[in-house]
């Protein structure tokens, strides 16, 4: 495979970590960022190798050059003679593959995350397995050029019939458009996966995003055996619908699916489609979901259960909508038009709060429509989505299943 820089090219130079920042560093803290180093001028070529020190000289750890959100890198050993090669890469990878043993042993489920960047051990970089195929996504042109020793690894541990990727490493993490498909065969389009038993239609080629988000399992699996039986549920920024399609397996009454994105009708019909479902039977609405909350309410309509599931940042014509900015808002919304003993699946994955602090979003929103309320259960990221200990941040998502009392 072509494009790799070779292990003798690859340069390494020594950086000293300022005193000021080395706190987070001690406690192992991997994200390498610019205002910590001495000399950041010194790095030139994403992909080259950094061994970083304190200001008496003693060795934090080796990492590697890659612009990624607030970072500059990730530190990824703490060995500072380990060699970064193809078998650094097998035995990484091996071990994360061993990890998800219970995945792959299980035939209900043909989805989920094999390698979780920083919370595996090495940041930059995912895996994700779709029912034999698996999809690298780069977060940053660093650890891109590493590309060749990581495909070999994987390669030489996973049976892949074939390899995609996605290059996240535009400005601003924007998805570089291009040909996805890397190795060996090319995935059916679509590719229908499992998910505890359900059925997803998969497109491995076709944009940044694949028809559904594997962080979500188990709360489509909650939203299907404990809360959707003979509910109407209205499921916001629906995308291709997946909530929607757990809802209506779990005996929902009728499912609303709402989302800005012409992609989205046929999408989510097809979601249902397959999963032996008349997707005429349910309702897919292509909008504004702030438009569609006014028309609710102006109609006085009400669900048993509202979910709402938006992107950390969006811009649609009339407005952006950013999460720490709107959400009280968004729940404002979704609390007037919840009937009293229904709930609000409220979530998000936006990595700069806490569940401390997407609780208290919830009280403000609850508090001002003067509505009481209680949290049923709470779900952040689930096994195959490896968390550091160390980088908490890695823990994005935040999902609270709310009931209005009164
Ligand atoms: N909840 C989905 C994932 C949501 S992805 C799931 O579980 O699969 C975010 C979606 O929000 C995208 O499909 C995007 O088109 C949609 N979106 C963004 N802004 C919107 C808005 N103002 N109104 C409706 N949909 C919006």
């Amino acid at each position: 495979m072509k494009g790799g820089t070779t292990l003798k090219s690859r340069k390494t130079v020594d950086m000293t970590i300022k005193n000021k920042w080395i706190k987070p560093f001690n406690d192992n803290n991997p994200l390498v960022f610019k205002e910590a180093l001495n000399n950041f001028k010194k790095l030139k070529d994403e992909g080259m190798l950094i061994d970083l020190y304190d200001e008496k000289k003693r060795f934090i750890g080796k990492g590697y050059y890659g612009n990624q959100n607030k970072g500059c890198g990730w530190i990824v050993s703490g060995d500072k003679n380990v060699v970064i090669d193809n078998e650094f890469f097998y035995q990484l990878l091996k071990r994360a593959i061993q990890k998800r043993k219970e995945f792959y042993d299980d035939d209900s489920t043909t989805a989920f995350r094999v390698f979780n960047g920083e919370g595996d051990g090495f940041g930059g970089f995912t895996i994700d397995y779709f029912a034999g195929f698996y999809m690298v996504t780069w977060y940053n042109l660093g650890v891109y050029t590493f590309k060749e020793q990581i495909l070999d690894g994987l390669i030489r541990v996973a049976a892949c019939k074939g390899i995609y990727e996605k290059k996240r490493f535009d400005k601003q993490g924007k998805y570089v458009e291009a040909n996805d498909y890397i190795y060996g065969e090319e995935a059916p389009e679509p590719l229908i996966v499992l998910e505890n038993d359900v059925k997803f239609a998969i497109y491995l080629n076709d944009g940044p995003m694949v028809g559904v988000f594997l962080d979500q399992r188990e709360v489509r699996q909650t939203i299907r055996d404990k809360y959707a039986k003979n509910r109407i549920v209205l499921n916001t920024f629906s995308y291709t619908g997946a909530f929607s399609v757990f809802a209506a397996l779990g005996g929902a009454s009728k499912t609303t699916s709402v989302d800005l994105a012409n992609r989205s009708r046929p999408k989510t019909r097809e979601q249902f489609e397959i999963n032996g479902i008349d997707p005429d039977s349910q309702e897919i609405i292509v909008e504004d979901v702030f438009n569609y909350f006014k028309y609710a309410a102006r109609k006085e309509k009400r669900f048993d259960l509202v979910i709402l599931d938006p992107p950390s940042f969006a811009r649609s014509k009339k407005r952006t909508f950013s999460v720490a900015k709107d959400y009280v808002g968004l729940l404002i919304d979704a609390v007037n038009i919840t009937k009293n003993g229904g709930f609000i699946v409220a979530s998000t994955n936006y990595s700069n709060f806490d569940m401390r602090k997407f609780k208290k979003f919830i009280e403000a929103a609850f508090k001002e429509v003067n509505v009481k309320y209680k949290i049923r259960e709470t779900f952040s990221l689930p096994a195959d989505f490896q968390v550091s200990k160390d980088f908490p941040e890695g823990n994005y998502l935040k999902v609270v299943f709310i009931e209005r009392l009164s």
